[in-house]
Parts: C-alpha cells; structure tokens; sequence
C-alpha cells in the first residue's frame, strides 16, 4: 500500500521495518503543454495518479510517498512562456540529496516514479550511478510508458508515431484529472502541422521547430472518457510496476 511520507512524525517513521519498505519520489515537469492546456500538466496528471493509488490495496510493497520534486529537465520548451527547466546538474544533485538522508535513515530501496517524457534518458542512466554512490536499490519507473496498452484497449486513435506530447493521451488525461483547465475551443482541428517528423538532429530537437502551437499530436480527439480509460491504464501499469519490485 502506499502511505504518504510527509504524514508521519519521526517516531513513526522510525517503526517503519526499512528492509520491507520502499520510499518512492515522484518527479514531474512545469512546460507547456500547448495553447490548451497549463504548464502543470505532467504535475496534474502525476498527483492525480498518486491520489488515485494511495491507500490501494492493490499495491503489495509497502511504499512510503514523498512530496513530487515539481521541476524536471524541459531544455526543449523554452521557446514557450511558461517552462521552467532545472539543469541536469541541479536535478542530479537534488535527487542525490535526497537519496543521501533517505540511506542515512535506513532506507534500502527506492522508487522514482516519473511523469515526464524529457526525464526519462537521464533518470533510467543514472540509477545504477545512484545505486554505487547512495548504496539503495534504485528503481525508475514512469507514467508515460505505457502506450502499447493503450493502444492495445483500442483508446486511442491517434497514429503511434504521431503521439508525442499534449496530444491525445495527455489532453485526455488531464480533461479526467482536473478539466477546468483544459480549454479546448484553444485548439485548431487537424493533426499537428509536422507532427511525427521529428528533425533530423533527433536528440536535440526543440518542441518550437516541430510545431509552434507547442503540441506534438493530436490533442482534438482527446475526451474526458477516453481520459478514464487511459487513468485507468495508467494506474493499473503502475501497479504492475509496483507490484513486480518484490517478484
Ligand atoms: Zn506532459
């Protein structure tokens, strides 16, 4: 089960048997999202997954919930008003802090629960550097993997490779999540102008040369039921993840 981490005092976080437990630290972004949705998107949409699963008798590993680090690397969107991008420095030496008083308090294992598509190279590449350095098992997982079930339920109808950021899915999620803040009579019908063709510079592309409007998708056939189904997949693929830590 999850248990929120800031809801302890010490005593109680004390008892807790470390050697079967994991703490488990969200990390998300501020981007934009298009003209349509807010720059809090990823950090909506993770907090919302979070509230869903805490106390979830779903989840076999007794994990501890800290506060979400709200800041992730997002070089990509700062073309647009609004981003806010830590440095891989920064970030890095964030999540080393913290995994620094989390091993001095015993903890053994731990999980970074990710919502951010731009996070995900760096904190996959860095957790066996963690592990060396903090001596926790580290263990990444994120919310925005799970696409081949989404599109295996038949939710989504938007092209594969045309699906990369506050397209369908996302704009779908948040509209279940927290809808007063997605205004889609922002959005032009069609699909984004050069959508799925990323530049050829790949790694280093900018959200801004792909597409101004900020969406890489397409954020006009997103739905507020589609949004649960795909809560739902998410939810359940976290769970999984959850669950086969202790396989
Ligand atoms: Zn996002």
């Amino acid at each position: 089960m999850i248990h929120p981490y800031r809801d302890l005092s010490w005593k109680a976080h004390n008892a807790i048997p470390k050697d079967n437990a994991y703490a488990l630290l969200p990390i998300s972004s501020i981007e934009q999202h298009g003209p349509h949705m807010p720059v809090g998107t990823d950090d909506f949409i993770l907090e919302y997954v979070l509230r869903r699963l805490t106390g979830d008798p779903a989840v076999q590993p007794e994990i501890y919930a800290l506060p979400v680090i709200h800041y992730g690397l997002s070089p990509e969107h700062m073309d647009f008003p609004g981003t806010i991008t830590l440095s891989s420095q920064t970030l890095s030496a964030m999540i080393g802090d913290i995994l620094s008083s989390l091993r001095q308090h015993g903890w053994q294992r731990m999980v970074l629960l990710n919502s951010h598509g731009g996070n995900k190279p760096f904190l996959h590449g860095l957790a066996q550097e963690w592990r060396r350095r903090f001596g926790l098992t580290v263990y990444v997982m994120d919310t925005c993997n799970s696409l081949y079930d989404r599109y295996a339920a038949g939710v989504m109808e938007t092209p594969p490779a045309l699906e990369v950021h506050a397209g369908e899915d996302e704009t779908s999620q948040l509209l279940c999540a927290y809808p007063d803040t997605v205004h889609m009579e922002e959005l032009e019908a069609g699909f984004g102008k050069s959508v799925g063709h990323l530049p050829g510079q790949k790694d280093s592309w900018f959200t801004a040369e792909v597409d101004p409007s900020g969406i890489i998708g397409a954020a006009h056939l997103a739905t507020r039921e589609k949004g649960e189904e795909l809560t739902s997949l998410v939810c359940r693929s976290v769970v999984e993840q959850l669950n086969a830590m202790e396989a």
